[in-house]
């Protein structure tokens, strides 16, 4: 009989002893009874001896003959568990869902992408090829962090697509990471293209059959390529030798419940740890990534225009205090005047517009009550096309009242701001004959799922596209010549670190959108941004497409605020029923907090979302020297305290939101 300890797959930090008739190696899966669940568990540490008696200790119910999870991934799962300040056994949960995975699937798997031949291959131009060969040379030769670095349609998947092809030609695996959104079909079709055979996806919307597919090929190494969003980093590879994160300063990589981490960061960790290179992709690299080059940490490889001599587009700031919109509208003359030549040409316009629904508010006119959710510190937003009004934060809402829920008077609501349905609606009564479109996370609204509305706008079939976010993310519009941008600031008003960073990102990417087709006669696509501050540096860098002024004059303003990345931030979040022991528990964590000049504790706050799904809640903000071991400061700080169990602590590292 030998026990061993064993991590099972629930928020747990530390292994558990059971016993087995045989030693089981270390990363063996086994299925064990953990309270009162069947969960999965990896042998941690293999013949030890346990403190309590040997009838008391529980035997492992079931010994997988799936691969080991290798050495190095379990070494990789400490790492993150403490990056992130999560149980060990949380990230585990990410690494293997489910015993399910493990148990032999009824009829035989069908495995993607078996093997490669670079068939597709397209020439490359001069700076695309040494650029390729630069990545090239980094396969095999262990650990290297480079970003490529190119203009939105510079040709950089092309690029990176050499990088994967040599990996894949060396017989190891290949994982390229892509925002949630921007994993439609077009770049799957793009891949296998290029390789003559379809890689495996992984993404939050996959049915069990699919995950086991995925997960089983990947672990016995017979699954060349992923194509995945964030969470395809935790799958167990069994010989991964190159990552790729596309779009690296794309926003949606941090993940904000259970393991708050940032992919990102998490890839170029994994490749650390593993010992293999690592890609950034990016034509807005983040300012985090930007200042790592500076300092010598990541290298870089850049391309200079774009592929096949397309121009970047001409940019215009509309001021919306001069040029204003008509009464109850949004659409300033001039922005009118270019919808209507390009429709009339018959080329695409996009209308950019980051807000789902209808009004983000509706607000009765004779009590002035405004429609709130009673569990989140947030505005109910209407849907006119679905006839709900509700919460984006937990759901909470129904279908649009007609009368006033606070006065009961009749026709009194009105909404208030644009949303894009609000923003169609005005189009529609201007452009009577043209085509419109809304592409938004709503496309169950109008029954076309979303890579049909990609089609269909690829083919031409549609003049004026109304978007959010999601139409700024890699897609290839040939016909769009136009686009403009409603409310320019509305990223700005957060105010919080990132916000001109984030605008600044966004509103690139979606002008990138225009012209990416070679214009005839030297035309260029047309951006136009409506804003209230044009003399904002954000919107003048913009217009002056100037990345390097933007990223020195931010890096600057950091650098006095003494903000990330010359410093370290970590948000502390508590939340909970009762608001006066969250409060409680907020004030404690203040008065214990260690306090430096290089240690600083601010709050507790009242958040933004002082209330969300129901529970209240409060935030601390730490700011710490870079010289310091935040994670392990933090650590002894918490350690100090009781924290009742009606209090839900968690901690952000390097926090993307401070909502
Ligand atoms: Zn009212
Ligand atoms: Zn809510």
């Amino acid at each position: 009989m030998h026990i061993h300890s064993i991590l099972p797959a629930t928020g747990i930090d530390k292994g558990y002893s059971y016993k087995a008739d045989e030693i089981l190696p270390l990363g063996t899966y086994v299925k064990i009874s953990f309270g009162r669940q069947d969960v999965v568990g990896v042998v941690w540490d293999n013949d030890v001896t346990a403190d309590i008696p040997l009838n008391k200790i529980k035997s492992v119910s079931e010994i997988y003959d799936s691969p080991p999870l290798a050495d190095d991934m379990r070494t990789y799962i400490e790492k993150v568990a403490g990056w992130t300040m999560t149980p060990m056994g949380s990230v585990l949960k990410m690494v293997i869902p489910s015993y399910k995975l493990l148990e032999e699937p009824k009829r035989p798997l069908q495995f993607f992408c078996m093997s490669i031949n670079g068939g597709g291959a397209v020439a490359l131009n001069k700076d695309q090829g040494t650029a390729a060969h630069d990545l090239c040379t980094n396969i095999d030769q262990g650990y290297s962090c480079t970003l490529l670095d190119g203009v939105t349609g510079a040709g950089k998947t092309e690029v990176y697509f050499e990088a994967v092809a040599e990996c894949m030609r060396a017989d190891h695996q290949v994982l390229i990471m892509m925002p949630e959104i921007a994993l439609t079909g077009g770049f799957v079709d793009r891949f296998e293209k290029r390789f003559g055979t379809r890689a495996a996806l992984w993404h939050s919307q996959m049915t069990p059959k699919q995950r086991m597919t995925v997960w089983k090929g990947v672990a016995s190494g017979q699954t060349k390529a992923v194509i995945g969003a964030r969470s395809s980093l935790f799958l167990p590879y069994a010989d991964l030798g190159l990552i790729v994160v596309d779009e690296e300063h794309d926003q949606s990589y941090k993940q904000e419940d259970n393991v708050i981490y940032h992919a990102r960061d998490m890839a170029v960790m994994r490749g650390a740890c593993m010992k293999h290179p690592v890609i950034l992709a990016s034509a807005t690299p983040s300012i985090e990534t930007l200042q790592n080059i500076e300092s010598g940490r990541y290298s870089e490889v850049t391309l200079p225009d774009r592929f096949g001599g397309a121009h970047m587009p001409d940019m215009h700031l509309i001021d919306m205090r001069e040029d204003k919109a008509e009464s109850g509208e949004f659409i300033s003359p001039t922005l009118h005047r270019a919808i209507n030549e390009t429709v009339k040409s018959g080329e695409q316009v996009l209308l950019f517009l980051n807000r789902r629904g209808y009004a983000p508010l509706t607000l009765c006119r004779s009590c002035g009550a405004r429609l709130e959710c009673p569990q989140c510190t947030a505005w109910l937003v209407a849907h006119k096309k679905s006839g709900r009004t509700f919460c984006h934060h937990c759901d909470y809402g129904g279908r649009s009242p007609d009368k006033c829920p606070s006065c009961d008077a009749d026709d009194s609501l009105v909404p208030i701001g644009p949303g894009v349905e609000r923003i169609a609606e005005e189009v529609e009564a201007k452009y009577p004959d043209a085509r419109i479109m809304i592409l938004s996370s709503d496309t169950a609204e109008d029954g076309l799922k979303l890579q049909e509305k990609l089609d269909a706008i690829q083919r031409g079939d549609v003049d004026i596209i109304i978007g959010t976010q999601m139409t700024a993310k890699g897609h290839h519009f040939p016909k769009l010549t136009c686009v403009g941008v409603i409310d320019a600031d509305i990223g700005m008003k957060g105010g919080d670190l990132r916000a001109g960073e984030r605008t600044w990102q966004l509103l690139h990417q979606v002008a990138g959108r225009a012209g990416r087709e070679v214009l005839s006669e030297g035309r260029k696509g047309q951006v136009y941004l409506q804003t209230y501050m044009p003399e904002n540096n954000v919107m003048e860098s913009l217009i002056d497409q100037d990345r390097d002024a933007f990223t020195s004059l931010e890096l600057e303003m950091r650098k006095m605020a003494n903000m990330p990345p010359y410093s370290r931030l970590a948000g502390i979040i508590l939340s909970g029923k009762n608001e006066k022991t969250v409060e409680g528990v907020g004030r404690t964590l203040a008065q214990t907090a260690p306090r430096s000049d290089e240690f600083i504790v601010m709050g507790p706050a009242i958040p933004a979302f002082a209330m969300l799904r129901g529970k209240h809640r409060r935030r601390l903000l730490v700011q710490c020297s870079r010289k310091i071991n935040l994670q392990k400061t933090i650590e002894d700080w918490l350690g100090r305290i009781d924290i009742p169990s009606s209090v839900r602590l968690s901690v952000d590292i390097d926090p993307q939101s401070f909502l």
